[in-house]
């Protein structure tokens, strides 16, 4: 996929004092002047400050050694799932223009080597990334980037597995940017293995995680980010603990927790029955009740969740027959955004805060020198420009009239279903990626006849 470069762009767009027709110059992939404009074109469309999503496994990993072949199979084996390349069409066809990308890696950067091994590899990502560090049980902090840890019974190499290792590593990380996994290891190992996770990763495994990491923060000062909240008691203690916080610990929430639930009948989907079965659902901390749902969206709109973050897992459908938890998004977050606004009443500013202004404002210190997340002068001019006129639907590996998903993985959790809205470009520092432009054309001239004056 080539870009286009942009020196333009006209549309209406989400400034941060709200939604406002404009035209946009841009110089060197950086915002040099905003004016105000009477007409656009376009009758819904949307330009957002550019998405960028916090948590991504790319799956790409370094190439182990040559002399151990068995390795070296494992490593092609994980290519053929996805690579920095893939996950980064897959961000930019779902409108995403920056990715954070997690360290459980068979060889986790968790030293300054192998961490910047990673950061060589994550260069042939098309779309810009921040590479996380790995925080494991001998592992110390070597330079001021984002850690990963992961408070989880999985027996990876990255999981911390019981209080006694978390509490032995977690004081060598003090005033560190530290994103948690929460779930309490102890409490789910008592909980037996097999079966469900829903049944076994239980409520109180992420809440009283949630609860210690919090005591942490205020011990060492770390800058805490919560990943994939899924449950109300977490949410609640966040924000309970953030009212006296002299800084302030954020969290993010998933597309799958907040569109699918489950419970003794199986998954529900806000749509209604899921096209898959529960075996493509299962996922870390696992889906909760239709009561969790309602409340994280709820929790979302008006504040007390900072962000949406995806998760994405770009999993086979055969790993997924074999358990593997989590499930691909990137390729349908601008679609899922479509669903917030006209199924869920989030009014595009709340998008952009939930999108772009705060991931950037947590990633800030790891961005460069231009800021990014908000359309104003002087930051960067990368954009998610979203048609919320047209509808997508997703059939098994592909966005129809769309083209095919770009995750090497080939499934959605979406799939044979339709969501409000697509993606008409995505716009990188100045690039700007079209993937149907032939098929947004067509629309737009069936379109044509609308009634354009609703935004004029
Ligand atoms: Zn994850």
């Amino acid at each position: 996929v080539k870009p286009c470069s942009a020196d333009e762009i006209t549309g209406q767009a989400v400034l941060p004092e709200g939604l406002r027709k404009v035209s946009m110059e841009l110089q060197s992939g950086v915002i040099s002047g905003i004016r105000e404009i009477d007409t656009v074109s376009e009758v819904n469309r949307i330009v957002f400050p550019g998405f960028i999503d916090l948590h991504v496994h790319a799956r790409g990993y370094v190439r182990p050694n040559v002399s151990n072949p068995e390795a070296v199979a494992a490593w092609e084996g994980m290519n053929r799932k996805e690579t920095f390349e893939s996950a980064g069409l897959a961000a930019i066809n779902g409108g995403v223009t920056l990715f954070l990308a997690m360290p459980n890696d068979p060889t986790p950067p968790d030293n300054e080597k192998s961490y910047e091994e990673k950061r060589e590899l994550a260069q042939s990502c098309p779309c810009p990334v921040v590479v996380m560090g790995a925080v494991t049980r001998s592992s110390e902090p070597w330079a001021d980037i984002p850690y990963k840890v992961y408070l989880d019974p999985v027996g990876s190499r990255v999981s911390l597995e019981n209080w006694k290792e978390f509490n032995d590593v977690i004081a060598r990380y003090a005033g560190c940017s530290l994103f948690f996994h929460a779930e309490d290891p102890e409490m789910i190992r008592r909980q037996g293995t097999g079966g469900p996770r829903w049944k076994t990763r239980i409520p109180e495994a992420e809440y009283r995680a949630v609860d210690r990491i919090l005591d942490c923060t205020a011990k060492y000062g770390f800058r805490t980010h919560i990943c994939h909240v899924s449950t109300k008691k977490a949410v609640e203690i966040v924000k309970e603990y953030n009212k006296t916080a002299s800084q302030r610990v954020t969290t993010e929430v998933t597309p799958h927790h907040l569109f699918f639930s489950i419970s003794q009948e199986g998954v529900l989907a806000a749509s209604g029955e899921p096209d898959n079965d529960e075996t493509m659902f299962e996922c870390n901390p696992p889906l909760r009740t239709e009561n969790d749902r309602f409340f994280l969206l709820d929790a979302l709109l008006r504040g007390d969740v900072d962000c949406l973050a995806t998760d994405h897992a770009p999993h086979t459908l055969e790993d997924k027959r074999k358990g593997a938890p989590g499930m691909p998004h990137l390729d349908t977050v601008g679609l899922f955004v479509g669903w917030l606004m006209n199924e869920c009443a989030f009014p595009a500013e709340r998008i952009a805060q939930i999108l772009s202004e705060k991931p950037a404002e947590i990633l800030k210190r790891y961005l460069g020198p231009t800021p990014a997340g908000m359309i104003r002068k002087g930051f960067s001019g990368s954009f998610t420009i979203l048609d919320l006129d047209s509808q997508s639907t997703v059939t098994g590996s592909e966005i129809l009239h769309r083209g095919p998903l770009r995750t090497k993985s080939s499934w959605s959790p979406f799939s044979g279903i339709t969501l409000p809205g697509s993606v008409y470009n995505t716009v990188i520092a100045g690039d700007q990626y079209f993937f149907d432009k032939e098929c947004v054309q067509q629309e737009r001239q069936e379109n044509s006849h609308r009634d354009k004056s609703r935004f004029q």
